[in-house]
């Protein structure tokens, strides 16, 4: 843990968790850059897996006590993983695992621009004011759904007054939709248990089958976010860096970005329910898919922290609350809120829950992290060796794109071993389980 004292226009200090400070100097200018924004609380945060984002860091956690910032949350609101559990070991079904990529290869819409049956007005608005809830009365899944989704799949106050047409428009046909480059969805399997007692509550055992699905808000977040830092251009012209922009969280503006912000998050978390029932579709001869846990990575939440009212900016960061936190599933009271850190499609993946330490407002980290850049990555890898690579590893794999394979091979990412050991020796998560790719779905 490295800590950068306030210094110039910083307002509180950084922390910063990596085990290699010389790759991340450009993410620290960035952080840094937050650490001056106004009302900032306690201190800016990076995750290992840090690395530069728009206005703020990727893999940065920042709260305030006055203003919301779009640059804070990212484009893809509401990004997140969700994880399904099935009742079957990797034996019982490996032979039918290609026909299962298939199936739901041919039932989700994938790749870039893919659009799904569109939804009129009046459905739409439901479900972005309502969440998952809605989508589950349309036949999407079961109520017990509900259970096991942070926020339980809605949040409030989410108001489609405060949606533009365009994002309607952009939003109506990608419900249900995969999206493109590092969303996926993906076939694993169980490979290794660190702590049995919470592997058993959460109903994970050695060579079980699970499912993980990474996608956000698609072009409806994207335009949400685009929307509101266009009115917040004027706000401050005094920003190190203007995609820093922001509103006072209290003023008309930004609590419409709030509220718009939220109509996305429960797109998103509404996206992976309909996904989820197409995979449950293409498992049904198989095993049932029961829901661990869904979690975002790139949002805003007003919480309590120290007796504070703050709002927490997570930006490929995951929340991790300890026991005992009222936000919690009552089944997960004891162990924690689960945290999914997806790898790369050739690694790994881990299960972890959270801990009372409460570092970066009980945060960390949301997956490994890139290394190389997409125009690097087209410019140093080959296809036909990240194909017989992930071949010979016997990882079945569709996309629509050679160019996202190679911009999204595991080559690109940072060591998922050392992200996870690093958050889970200091504490901020547990580790749980560890789980390898069998077959991935890439945009
Ligand atoms: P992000 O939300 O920042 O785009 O991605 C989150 C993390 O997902 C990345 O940092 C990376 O570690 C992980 N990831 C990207 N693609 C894949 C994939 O195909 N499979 C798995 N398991 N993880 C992936
Ligand atoms: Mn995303
Ligand atoms: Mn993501």
């Amino acid at each position: 843990m490295y800590k950068i004292k306030k210094t110039g226009n910083m307002k509180v200090d950084a922390y910063i968790l990596t085990d290699d400070i010389s790759s991340v100097s450009e993410a620290i200018e960035q952080l840094k850059n937050v650490a001056s924004l106004p009302s900032i609380v306690k201190a800016a945060y990076a995750m290992p897996d840090i690395h530069w984002g728009y206005g703020f860091p990727i893999g940065g956690v920042a709260a305030f006590s006055e203003i919301i910032s779009p640059g804070g949350v990212g484009f893809d609101i509401n990004c997140g993983v969700r994880l399904l559990k099935s009742n079957i070991i990797y034996d019982e079904i490996s032979k039918h695992l290609e026909k299962i990529i298939e199936e739901i290869y041919k039932l989700v819409p994938v790749g870039l621009g893919s659009t799904s049956k569109k939804f009129e007005k009046k459905l739409f608005k439901k479900i972005i004011e309502n969440g998952v809830k809605e989508v589950i009365e349309m036949g999407y899944g079961k109520n017990e759904d509900l259970l096991f989704i942070e926020d339980n799949g809605t949040i409030h106050p989410a108001s489609m007054e405060d949606i533009s047409e365009l994002a309607y428009k952009r939003g109506r046909e990608e419900l249900g939709t995969l999206g493109s480059g590092n969303h996926f969805i993906e076939i694993q399997k169980v490979v290794e248990i660190y702590d049995k007692e919470i592997a058993n509550t959460l109903g994970l055992f050695e060579n079980q089958i699970t499912v993980m699905i990474h996608t956000g808000s698609r072009g409806f977040g994207h335009q949400v976010a685009t929307d509101y830092i266009k009115l917040m251009r004027n706000i401050d012209k005094n920003l190190p860096d203007k995609q820093l922009v922001y509103a006072p969280f209290y003023s008309k503006l930004g609590q419409k970005y709030f509220s718009a912000m939220n109509c996305a998050a429960n797109f998103a978390f509404a996206n992976r329910q309909i996904i989820t029932h197409y995979i449950r579709k293409a498992f049904s001869n198989f095993s049932r898919l029961d829901l661990i846990y869904d979690v975002a990575h790139n949002i805003a939440k007003v919480e309590i922290h120290d007796n504070q009212k703050v709002v927490v900016h997570r930006k490929g960061a995951t929340r991790a609350f300890g026991p005992n936190q009222k936000e919690l599933p009552e089944k997960y009271k004891k162990i924690g809120q689960p945290v999914i850190i997806p790898g790369d499609m050739g690694t790994s993946s881990y299960v972890l829950v959270g801990t009372n330490k409460n570092f970066a407002f009980s945060s960390t980290a949301h997956g490994a992290g890139r290394v190389l850049g997409r125009r690097q990555a087209l410019k140093n890898l080959k296809i036909n060796e990240v194909l017989s690579n992930l071949e010979k590893k016997g990882i079945i794999l569709k996309s629509k794109s050679k160019k996202i394979i190679i911009e999204e091979a595991p080559e690109v990412y940072k060591n998922i071993d050392k992200v996870v050991e690093i958050v889970d020796k200091l504490k901020l998560s547990k580790k749980v389980a560890k789980l390898i790719p069998l077959g991935v779905i890439k945009g």
